[in-house]
C-alpha cells in the first residue's frame, strides 16, 4: 500500500502552477517517492493532493493518537514512567502504585 512523502518544495507545483512551499508524491517508499518527482511523474501541492485522495482510490492514514500520559487518579498530576507512581510527593500515591486502593485518613 502507497505512503504519501512530502517534500520541501520552491516555486510552482507542476499540478496547477500554484506557489507552495511543499509537494506530495503517493509512493511505497521515500526512495521511490523522491524518483517520481525527480522525473516529474508524480508530486501535487497539498490542494490537488487531497482532490486526488478524495477520488477514492487511496487508503488514508490517520497519524496515530497521540497518548495521554498516565494521570494520578487522585489528584491528576502526571505518574512517573518507571513505577507509575504519582510525582507529587504530597499524594498518597506517591508511595502507592494506581492499582493500590487508598482510604482517606
Ligand atoms: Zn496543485
Ligand atoms: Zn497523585
Amino acid at each position: 500500500m502507497g505512503k504519501v512523502y512530502a517534500f520541501d518544495h520552491e516555486g510552482e507545483a507542476g499540478c496547477c502552477n500554484e506557489e507552495v512551499s511543499t509537494l506530495y508524491v503517493a509512493a511505497d517508499s521515500h526512495k521511490e517517492a523522491a524518483k517520481l518527482l525527480k522525473d516529474g511523474m508524480a508530486g501535487c501541492c497539498g490542494r490537488c493532493f487531497s482532490e486526488l485522495l478524495a477520488d477514492g482510490s487511496w487508503d488514508v492514514f490517520a497519524p496515530p493518537a497521540v497518548e495521554e500520559p498516565a494521570k494520578c487518579k487522585r489528584c491528576g498530576s502526571s505518574l512517573t514512567k518507571l513505577l507509575g507512581r504519582c510525582m507529587d510527593v504530597t499524594c498518597p500515591y506517591n508511595s502507592r502504585k494506581q492499582d493500590e486502593t487508598w482510604t482517606e485518613g
